[in-house]
């Protein structure tokens, strides 16, 4: 059992990231199109802390979408779980001319994340999106 305060730290995680990004923010068309794995060829990871807060969302994990090659939080063209979702899903976008900042960003905070991990002894995994919901 994760307990309450693993995932209020994480959230800050989240926060700072969101003021970290800020000096990049790319234009999202909301195409769906990155979560769409099968179609895009890349992937997003999460580590197991970032796994349960997505499933907080209360949102149904579709296992079609799975087997289609797409994240189980698709909605249509977008995330069903905006608030929820992992740092891989807040750093990735189409627009690549930001990719060293991005790959650097996803290191200092992913290592936040395994530092909260660590504290509340957390099983470290970093798994596909697709693989995180057994
Ligand atoms: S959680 Fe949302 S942003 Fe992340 S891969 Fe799934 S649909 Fe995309």
């Amino acid at each position: 059992m994760i307990p309450e305060q693993a995932f209020a730290e994480l959230r800050a995680v989240y926060d700072r990231l969101a003021v970290a990004l800020e000096p990049y923010q790319r234009h999202c068309a909301a195409r769906g199109i990155c979560c769409d794995f099968a179609k895009c060829g890349h992937m997003l990871y999460v580590t197991g802390l970032e796994a349960a807060e997505m499933l907080r969302s209360g949102v149904h994990v579709d296992r079609d979408l799975i087997k289609q090659g797409s994240c189980p939080f698709l909605r249509g063209k977008q995330c069903g779980i905006r608030d929820h979702r992992a740092i891989g899903c807040r750093l990735y976008y189409c627009d690549r001319t930001y990719e060293e900042e991005r790959n650097a960003l996803c290191e200092t905070f992913l290592k936040e994340v395994r530092a909260i991990e660590a504290k509340y002894g957390i099983e470290h995994t970093y798994k596909p999106v697709t693989e995180a919901f057994p």
